[in-house]
């Protein structure tokens, strides 16, 4: 969109943005359409006569914050949702396997939606046309002994994967949908969940082999 604000703008094209408590005033004339407007920048009130007054809606991200907390999903401070990454997974969320096109993503052209649509079908195509989906090994795992049942890992979890199961009153991580970022591990106050292939001890080893591996000097 600022690209096109930005070709708007070498043609001509004139913005002014307005505070919204003092939204612009239009009355009819014997020269035609009078539009009086306080420039914020300016401070100044601003008087534009013109021959035609077209009214373009803004678009808001309003009933969002629902689905959001439903499929822990990303969204702006607009309240639009955000992609995994904007160059590299452009029509991915960050949780697996959930598309984004759209007006969901933010206001845009009816030819930027059919484009992003097009992208999200086949990026989608990708996961149904497979028999079987291999999954990361790197899941966390909960040592329940230790648990205390604090639900900070509930909490925590940006996938929101560490589920308390009433029935059997432990904390449950299913290894499908982990996504294996580690989070739950590093603020267990028990230590009681490791990651696969990141386990405590090691880590711990790593650093203590990267500690021998660099010469320590010791200041005079
Ligand atoms: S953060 Fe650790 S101790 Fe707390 S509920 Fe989760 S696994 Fe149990
Ligand atoms: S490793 Fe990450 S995705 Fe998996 S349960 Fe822990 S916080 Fe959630």
């Amino acid at each position: 969109m600022r690209f096109i604000s930005e070709k708007a703008r070498k043609q001509g094209v004139i913005f002014i943005r307005f505070d919204k408590d003092a939204p612009p005033e239009v009355k009819s004339s014997s020269e035609g359409i009078v539009v009086t407007v306080k420039d914020h920048i300016l401070q100044q009130q601003v008087e534009i006569t013109a021959e035609l007054l077209t009214l373009s809606a803004g678009m808001t991200a309003e009933d969002t914050g629902e689905l959001s907390g439903i499929m822990k999903l990303n969204r702006n401070p607009e309240g639009f949702f955000i992609e995994a990454h904007v160059k590299l997974r452009p029509v991915d969320m960050p949780s697996e396997g959930v598309f984004l096109c759209g007006t969901a993503h933010g206001p845009k052209l009816i030819s930027e939606t059919i484009a992003q649509s097009q992208a999200a079908a086949s990026r989608a195509t990708t996961f149904l046309a497979k028999d079987e989906i291999k999954l990361s090994a790197i899941t966390a795992k909960v040592d329940t002994d230790h648990c205390v049942k604090c639900l900070t890992c509930v909490r925590s979890c940006p996938f929101g994967v560490p589920v308390f199961n009433t029935e059997t009153k432990v904390i449950e991580i299913n290894e499908a949908i982990c996504h294996g970022c580690g989070v739950c591990a590093g603020v267990c106050p028990r230590q009681a969940i490791q990651l696969s292939f990141y386990e405590d001890d090691q880590i711990a080893c790593k650093i203590d082999a990267l500690m021998e591996a660099v010469p320590v000097r010791l200041m005079p």
